[in-house]
């Protein structure tokens, strides 16, 4: 017998007829002599149409009102999930963030877990019952409601499945699981039967949103392996590892892009000490986070410096920049949103040479200007026009992953 942790995405559970195919597989597991927990999100759209009822009524609403609103979405489809299991002759119980014993600080709407006390599901568990928890959701020490932020449920049923000791988390949802590349973009994409949690981090932060970044650190910290599978097919999924075997390691594991890049470039910076720091110091003052930064080497004591930040900052970050372009003598400032950032992510490419000089052959090979370069130990990203985002992410998934497998 073995306990196992289920969750559930809001899709999977979004009507009646889905929480029936739902409740039918978690039987199944029940069935095999297992003990299962099960964390859900809420149905559908039902947290995106609370925010927006919230807005109609108050323009800010307050923090801790939000958050009670909000977990009240993963109340609804824990309740409902119950009495499907129930209707299907299983003893089942649904458990509040708060019943189920998680615990978290008081940052509303981004409340982190402090301490998971699993008592009342153990005795669950104990009397042979099947726990249906709601996810996203937590109690501050004060007892108010908390919430852990967008996506937030993938994070408690992980934080429950280490607290439980369990052997794996699995994590059902609308996809098949974690891809080479974006699907959409390239339908070439293959399903990955496994990837390690640096590199899935890399590819999550670089656009792979297929969950939520905090869940992938927080299992990576105690080592407990996630399968993402669909819950709409019996399809084996991607295991999150930190196994993941010598040979296959050596590889790119997957290329990622993400449309949401800007750059800002000052012309003309007379090349002394300080400069950077003056540049860099009111961003970091106004909570902009810079990613790219390359400064190219000085003719005549002239460099520029480019930098990139999302296309929601630039205009604030231009507004701030201006004034001290024009302080320490720059020719011009000038602001581009149009970018994109493509990367190419995998263990394998540490201490291996070779993977810059072949991602910049296919670049070239396809006409894709490359405009800034930065580098990470697991991933080489290249920020690029907008426009030739889907050559180059289908260039180098043809050099990198289609390639291997002739
Ligand atoms: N229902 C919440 C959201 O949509 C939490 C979750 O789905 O994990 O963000
Ligand atoms: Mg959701």
């Amino acid at each position: 017998m073995a306990l196992i942790v289920q969750k559930y995405g809001g899709t999977s559970v979004g009507d009646a007829e889905r929480i029936k195919s739902v409740a039918r597989r978690i039987t199944a597991a029940k069935e095999k002599g297992n003990q299962v927990v099960v964390v859900v999100s809420a149905m559908g759209d039902t947290t995106d149409n609370l925010v927006t009822m919230a807005h109609q009524l108050n323009p800010q609403p307050d923090a801790r009102e939000m958050d009670a609103l909000l977990a009240t979405g993963e109340v609804v489809s824990s309740t409902l999930m119950t009495m499907a299991l129930e209707a299907m002759g299983h003893k089942a119980i649904s458990l509040n963030g708060i019943q189920a014993g998680i615990r978290t600080d008081t940052a509303h709407s981004r409340a982190r877990i402090t301490q998971v006390d699993p008592k009342r599901i153990l005795e669950e568990l104990e009397r042979d019952f099947i726990v249906v928890v709601a996810g996203f959701q937590g109690v501050s020490d004060g007892m108010d409601v908390t919430t852990l932020g967008r996506g937030g449920s993938d994070t408690t049923a992980v934080a429950l499945a280490i607290s439980l000791k369990a052997r794996r988390c699995e994590i059902y949802t609308d996809v098949e699981g974690v891809y080479t590349t974006d699907p959409n973009l390239i339908p070439e994409a293959k399903k990955l039967e496994e990837i390690g949690y640096e590199e899935m981090l890399e590819l999550a932060s670089y656009g792979a949103k297929v969950m939520h970044s905090r869940a992938v650190e927080l299992a990576q910290l105690y080592g407990m392996p996630i399968l993402v599978a669909s819950s709409f097919s019996e399809n084996p999924g991607t295991l999150i590892h930190g196994g993941i075997p010598m040979e296959i390691r050596n590889k790119v594991r997957g290329i990622a892009y993400d449309l949401d890049v800007a750059k800002v470039t000052v012309i003309g910076v007379p090349d002394k000490p300080g400069i950077a720091a003056s540049i860099f110091e009111p961003l970091s003052t106004a909570g902009i986070s810079v990613d790219t930064i390359v400064q190219n080497a000085s003719i005549n004591n002239l460099a520029d410096l480019s930098f990139t930040v999302t296309r929601s900052d630039l205009d604030k970050a231009m507004r701030l920049i201006e004034p001290v372009a024009r302080l320490i003598g720059a020719q011009k400032c000038v602001g581009d949103s149009s970018l994109a950032k493509v990367s190419i992510v995998g263990t394998g490419m540490q201490n291996t040479p070779g993977y810059a000089a072949k991602m910049f052959k296919a670049f070239y090979q396809e006409g894709v200007n490359i405009q800034l370069i930065t580098t990470s130990e697991i991933r080489i990203t290249c920020i690029i026009t907008e426009k030739q985002v889907k050559k180059a992410v289908d260039a180098l998934h043809r050099a990198f992953v289609m390639e291997k497998e002739a």
